[in-house]
């Protein structure tokens, strides 16, 4: 097992590339994991004349958990989940980025 009080390398990886049930590496498929993620559970307040009248949250709801990370303690790398959409268009940016810096003459930017 790698030393884990070290910093991990950071990738963002578009949410297509995760395959979960069982979550497994992008990279090596192993499974020697952290996930990260946040729990949603349902909840609902009633309001009278502008004041909390109750509170009331269902802490049985299961399968709520959103995977937004995994670490891959073979890899030690930390897999940053983005939906398609959002990992495409910051893509597409960092593409356009580039162009304008060649177009404008200041070279490509610094890695
Ligand atoms: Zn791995």
């Amino acid at each position: 097992m790698p030393d884990r009080s070290a910093p991990f390398r950071s990738e963002i990886i578009p949410a297509h590339q995760v395959k979960i049930n069982p979550v497994v590496c992008p990279r090596c498929g192993g499974n020697d994991l952290m996930l990260f993620g946040q729990m949603s559970f349902p909840h609902h307040e009633v309001m009278e004349a502008g004041v909390i009248t109750s509170k009331e949250t269902d802490w049985n709801v299961k399968e709520n958990f959103e995977l937004l990370a995994v670490d891959c303690l073979r890899c030690e790398v930390r897999y940053h989940i983005q939906s398609d959409e959002n990992f495409l268009l910051a893509k597409t940016n960092a593409e356009l980025h580039d162009k304008v810096h060649v177009l404008s003459g200041r070279g490509n930017r610094p890695c």
